[in-house]
């Protein structure tokens, strides 16, 4: 079983190495070595407080960043934050905006294709079939997830199994939401073997999919499940615990992270936290929580 370090390790050379061919597409082939800067002449010592300047709205943008440091994130738990500001969540601005009309069939002729992929040997011949996702074409919110289990390799739906239980409870009971109006989807299209975490060759291989999905789609919001889907997406090694309560953007689409549905079931206590996620953006997208006796009961676990 691999350490958190060695997770971390795998998941940076993978940015780097996407970093890398990204350059080479842009027909970039070499990268200049930096200058050795001149001995730096000594500083008058820093004041004991320095001015900060107001915090942006939204964590950065994770694209330019290989490795972002994180200056602002306290070593604790971060609290949620306060609520969110109108201006951050303006329309995304996606390089192509799909006619809402096309993006049905651009995604069906697209799962027709992945159905047929095999980048990942081994993963190609162990699938029963390919899980693309589904859901509302024009969903304002899009749920990613790690990878299909044993039930939805079965069924090819995603989130279908004991976790997907749960999921469903979150969208509906939490957020008073149907599924038919959300996009849910994962990072692997395909089931690992005995549902182990993706290798960061196979999250390379099938990331281009889900990127495309989301270009198709365009939703106002995602909500990532998971330290794979977080890691992918946000191309960052940071635990999952210092991605949760704050917003990020992928492509400008603000975004959430929460627990995994499976991780919840294992960790009940940790729902509670999962249901300040869900509150985050339910306050974003302007959703009320339906009416029910318990509000933190997201789910039967
Ligand atoms: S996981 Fe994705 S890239 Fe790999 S074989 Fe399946 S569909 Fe293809």
């Amino acid at each position: 079983m691999s350490t958190d370090a060695e997770d971390e390790r795998r998941i940076l050379a993978r940015i780097v190495r996407q970093r890398l061919e990204a350059l080479g597409r842009a027909g970039i082939g070499q990268i200049p070595l930096p200058v050795p800067l001149p001995a730096a002449p000594s500083m008058p010592p820093k004041p004991a407080t320095t001015a900060v300047p107001a915090s942006p709205k939204l964590a950065p943008s994770p694209r330019p960043a290989v490795a972002p440091t994180a200056p602002a994130i306290p070593a604790s738990r971060p609290s949620l934050p306060p609520p969110v500001m109108s201006s951050l969540f303006e329309e995304p601005k996606l390089e192509v905006s799909i006619p809402a009309g096309d993006r049905e069939g651009l995604l069906a002729s697209m799962a027709a294709e992945v159905s047929k992929c095999v980048k990942c040997p081994h993963l190609a011949s162990t699938r029963t079939q390919t899980v693309f996702g589904e859901g509302s074409p024009t969903a304002r919110l899009m749920f990613i997830g790690e990878a299909p289990g044993a039930d939805e390799d079965r069924s090819g739906r995603p989130f279908v199994g004991r976790a997907g239980a749960l999921l469903t409870d979150m969208i509906t009971k939490g957020m008073g939401l149907s599924r038919d109006e959300v996009y849910i989807a994962n990072i692997l299209k395909s089931r690992p073997p005995e549902n182990r975490t993706p290798l960061p060759d196979e999250v390379a291989n099938c990331l281009p999919y889900l990127e495309r999905q989301i270009a198709i789609i365009r939703p106002e919001f995602l909500c990532l499940l998971g330290k794979t889907a977080a890691s992918a997406l946000l191309e960052t090694a940071l635990p999952l615990g210092r991605l949760r309560g704050r917003w990020h953007r992928y492509r400008e689409i603000p975004t959430i992270v929460t627990y995994h549905p499976s991780a919840l079931l294992r960790n009940p206590d940790w729902k509670r936290d999962a249901w300040a996620d869900l509150q985050t953006l339910m306050n974003a997208m302007g959703l009320k929580a339906p009416d029910r006796k318990k509000p933190g009961g997201t789910g039967s676990g």
